[in-house]
């Protein structure tokens, strides 16, 4: 059992509460949230600010060893069936595996994560290679795994959280079947697919089955949510919506690939969850701060006016709602996973909004504490 009193953003809305004390049991739950004077732990001054730990929605832990090898490459290039991503992925030895993934665990670590959702490749053995790496990391990942020719669906939804489809051109009648009684028999397992993330996406789609994909995904899969989706027209997010289906966008790697800004406001308009996601390591570093910043920033340059608090949201509370855990807020129930900044730094002092300072302003060195499960990652003053 461990207490934390400080300044906080609360609960689903990230309100702004002064000076409150937040119990976490031995489970790393917080179980307590008040405002009454009791002792803590962990007394944070009162310059600081306490948020929920950052949760990276789409992230693929796996091409770090990529970085920086398929810029000015076209998407096929770079991630395509005969791609740099895939034969480097079937070429590299475990070794090189491990090591490419424990580098984007250690970023995403020093940089505010406390929860990743991964897109796993590699089978059975991807998705042990990212468990064994975990347990030496204060952060959560959620897997989701896809079949490949050694490890039927069955197999890798056992030892996942849920599938990751790659497409709706690796779909077929039988897989389709198979994922949607997977997810009616095991409670909380997820299901996700990339779409609309480029135009040639789209046109192969409705060449291929005389549809958009995000529909044939749609028709096809019982989703909890789908990525990218950067060319979703209005009558997508109307089925999206229709059908309860989030969005996770990776606005970072759309531009590092050649692609165009995806339609967040659009997005939040409809009504529909909003996600961010880093994507690939190869072409972006899992930094929350660029993400928000970045996505801020393009949406002003293409004309979406977005409050800096929905893109917070985004990487906060919004996934934990997507992928129904609990965890991207400081709500009772919820993981004990907490980032402090001190607002008294240079990056931030002077600033007359919160959020703005945060998503447009902080950088991973203004983390001055962090928290995993109510356990202590750091704390700037006491190291
Ligand atoms: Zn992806």
């Amino acid at each position: 059992m461990v207490a934390v009193r400080a300044n906080a953003l609360v609960g689903p809305d990230l309100e702004f509460v002064e000076n409150v004390r937040f119990q976490v049991d031995s489970d790393g739950t917080i179980i307590d949230i008040s405002e009454e004077e009791k002792p803590a732990e962990y007394v944070l001054p009162s310059s600081y600010l306490l948020i929920p730990g950052f949760v990276n929605a789409h992230v693929h832990v796996g091409d770090a060893y990529l970085k920086d090898h398929t810029y000015g490459l076209s998407l096929d290039e770079a991630v395509g069936p005969t791609g740099v991503k895939y034969k480097k992925l079937s070429s590299s030895t475990t070794e090189e595996k491990i090591s490419s993934i424990r580098n984007s665990l250690e970023m995403q670590v020093n940089n505010g994560f406390t929860s990743f959702i991964d897109f796993r490749e590699g089978g059975l053995q991807g998705i042990n290679l990212l468990k064994e790496s975990l347990v030496d990391f204060p952060i959560r990942g959620l897997i989701l795994g896809r079949p490949d020719n050694k490890d039927p669906l069955v197999e890798i939804s056992q030892q996942s959280d849920g599938t990751g489809f790659p497409d709706v051109f690796s779909l077929d009648d039988v897989l389709c079947e198979e994922a949607n009684i997977l997810k009616e028999n095991k409670v909380g397992h997820l299901c996700a697919i990339h779409v609309s993330e480029s135009l040639e996406v789209i046109s192969r789609s409705l060449a291929t089955f005389g549809k958009r994909d995000i529909e044939v995904a749609i028709d096809q899969l019982d989703l909890d949510f789908v990525i990218h989706a950067t060319y979703a027209d209005e009558n997508d997010l109307q089925s999206l919506k229709k059908n309860n289906i989030s969005v996770v966008c990776c606005p970072l790697s759309n531009l590092y690939n050649g692609l165009d800004f995806p339609p967040l406001k659009a997005i939040i308009d409809e009504g529909i969850l909003l996600g961010l996601g880093s994507d690939n390591v190869f072409c972006c570093n899992p930094d929350p701060f660029r993400l928000m910043a970045f996505s801020l920033y393009n949406a002003r340059s293409t004309k979406q006016l977005i409050s800096p608090k929905d893109i917070l949201k985004a990487l906060t509370v919004n996934p934990g709602l997507i992928i129904q855990r609990k965890i991207g807020q400081l709500s009772v129930g919820y993981s004990g996973d907490f980032l402090g900044f001190d607002l008294n730094n240079p990056n931030l002092s002077f600033s007359k909004d919160v959020y703005a300072a945060l998503t447009m302003r902080a950088t991973p060195i203004d983390i001055d504490f962090q928290m995993y499960k109510g356990r202590l990652v750091k704390w700037k003053n006491q190291k």
